[in-house]
């Protein structure tokens, strides 16, 4: 039996209790909590740390990521941080070692609506990798960049017809300029070799590593058996580091029934949570479902994926089958309609103690707000995305984007928000999610005016959406989500005491310690 105490600390059992002094972990589980003038059980302890008088509280979950996606992002160039040309190309040059000769170069981010100092040009990448194919995506992927080999390696030349739908740029005396737009990117994606399960492998590694240097120890992911089996592997090669819920796509329900899976089946490290379902587009595309259409585009309702009808149908073979559902709903349009199919399903859940839950719940109207707690729901929301959203909702919801991201109207009415990041879309960095959530400022920055400050929640509301919450959705709370005694030994070292300094320096805040399962897993 592993024994190990973790002493001279502020340790935060759950965000609203008194802080304890120590913690003796044994076999992964936190089995003792004292206070300085408690005496320290005699057992064989087999490990002291000193944690310097450091705040601790449960270790952070995430409760939407894309696993798999997230790893292949690892495996390409990141151009997402390119502010100018001249940036873009050191960033290819700095990446230049990690390919073979022969070995496609794949990137994507770049947005050169941003760059002032010139265009992306099929000769600028041709002097970098002379003997490597190029295709880096454009930010909205709408666009690709991509050099002389590429061309060559996927048969298009000079006298190629643009295909229907997209296009091949060219320079006037017709030479390509190595911009392909929409559909001519299709050729150069098709060629683009599957990464072999090795490279995934390392790949995910990079990105658990990532995680658990932001503090996170348990992860909601929204994917299926492909990615399933990936983690099943990786914890044969790479060890137990990551606690995994699994949300499979609506595809795959009729397999996971087959198989007789349902939601809580799976041990402490690979679980299954639920089904995952669609009902809506984004807001970035204006596709999010809408009760009335969006400013200036009195046409453009966005879109509904399914009638009531088609997703209860649905909703109901999941959970009459023991699986939970997670939907994605972002319009209003979207978040009523699944509210409403969730009200026929309530008696279900109820019989088969599940929770099911409503992902992003972006836009969501004071007469919505009760039946997510009516209907017993948990609402799985991405506050780091406010940075990005503020300009885009105000422009495409106006008035009605003071319902955006409800934060505090859903938790003053006790529906548990189980917080996370969307990665890779924005990175899983609770700290980062923590000060969206609190300040509610554009791109991060304290200057501008906060949006909707009615919304905004306070440190400990927000760590404990980013903790209990992510627990709560995916009804885990009995093993994890707190440090109560018997719950996993899952928790971190702040290099700060976040719940008593000015919370603007959240930013600056760092994990300083990651405990998994009662070992040290990250250490700065
Ligand atoms: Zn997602």
């Amino acid at each position: 039996m592993k024994t190990s105490l973790f002493y001279n600390a502020r340790i935060f059992p759950s965000v609203h209790s008194h802080p304890f002094h120590w913690l003796i972990a044994q076999n992964g589980r936190v089995t003792v909590l004292g206070r300085e003038k408690d005496e320290i059980p005699r057992l064989p302890i087999e490990a002291r740390f000193d944690l310097q008088g450091r705040v601790v509280i449960p270790a952070f979950g995430d409760a939407h990521v894309h696993s798999l996606w997230a790893a292949k992002a690892f495996m390409e160039i990141d151009l997402s941080g390119a502010q100018s040309l001249a940036e873009a190309l050191n960033i290819l040059k700095e990446s230049k070692t990690r390919y073979q000769p022969g070995q496609w170069v794949v990137g994507r981010g770049f947005n050169k609506n941003r760059w002032k100092d010139g265009v992306p040009a099929r000769v600028l990448l041709d002097r970098i990798f002379p003997q490597n194919p190029v295709y880096l995506e454009s930010q909205d992927c709408h666009s690709a960049w991509v050099n002389s080999l590429a061309f060559t390696n996927v048969g298009v030349k000079e006298n190629t017809p643009d295909p229907p739908g997209g296009r091949f740029l060219r320079e006037p005396e017709g030479a390509f300029s190595g911009l392909v737009l929409d559909r001519a990117m299709e050729r150069f994606k098709n060629a683009l070799p599957a990464p072999d399960e090795q490279q995934l492998l390392q790949a995910l590694d990079r990105f658990v590593g990532q995680l658990l240097t932001n503090g996170i120890t348990s992860i909601h992911t929204m994917e299926g058996a492909q990615a399933f089996s990936l983690w099943e592997k990786y914890f044969l090669r790479f060890g137990r580091k990551m606690r995994v819920v699994f949300y499979f796509p609506q595809e795959e329900m009729d397999e996971l029934i087959k198989s007789g899976l349902y939601s809580g089946y799976g041990d402490p490290w690979l679980r299954i949570g639920g089904i995952k379902f669609f009902s809506d587009g984004s807001l970035g595309s204006q596709t999010a479902a809408m009760r009335q259409p969006y400013e200036n585009q009195p046409d453009n309702m966005g879109l509904l994926l399914f009638n009531e009808d088609e997703l209860l149908e649905r909703v109901k073979r999941a959970e009459s089958h023991r699986l939970a559902t997670a939907i994605h709903a972002i319009g209003d349009r979207a978040v009523q309609l699944v509210l409403k199919v969730l009200q026929q399903t309530a008696a279900l859940r109820k019989q088969h103690g599940l929770v099911s839950r409503i992902e992003h719940a972006q836009l969501v109207p004071p007469d919505l707000l009760p039946l997510f707690r009516q209907y017993g729901l948990a609402a799985s929301m991405q506050p780091i995305h406010i940075a990005d959203d503020v300009e885009i909702a105000d422009r495409y919801w106006g008035e009605r984007s003071r319902f955006a991201y409800p934060f505090r109207s859903l938790r003053e009415i006790n529906v548990p928000l189980a917080f996370g990041s969307d990665a890779p879309v924005a990175p899983a960095d609770p700290l980062k999610g923590i000060f969206s959530a609190v300040f509610r400022k554009s791109r991060f920055q304290l200057s501008k005016p906060t949006w909707t400050v009615e919304e905004a929640l306070d440190v400990r509301q927000a760590v404990q959406a980013f903790t209990e919450g992510v627990a709560q959705a995916a009804d885990s709370s009995a093993f994890q989500g707190s440090l109560l005694t018997g719950k996993w030994a899952d928790f971190i070292v702040l290099s700060d005491d976040i719940f008593n300094m000015p919370a603007e320096r959240m930013l600056s805040v760092k994990v300083e310690k990651t405990i998994l399962d009662g070992s040290i897993v990250h250490a700065v």
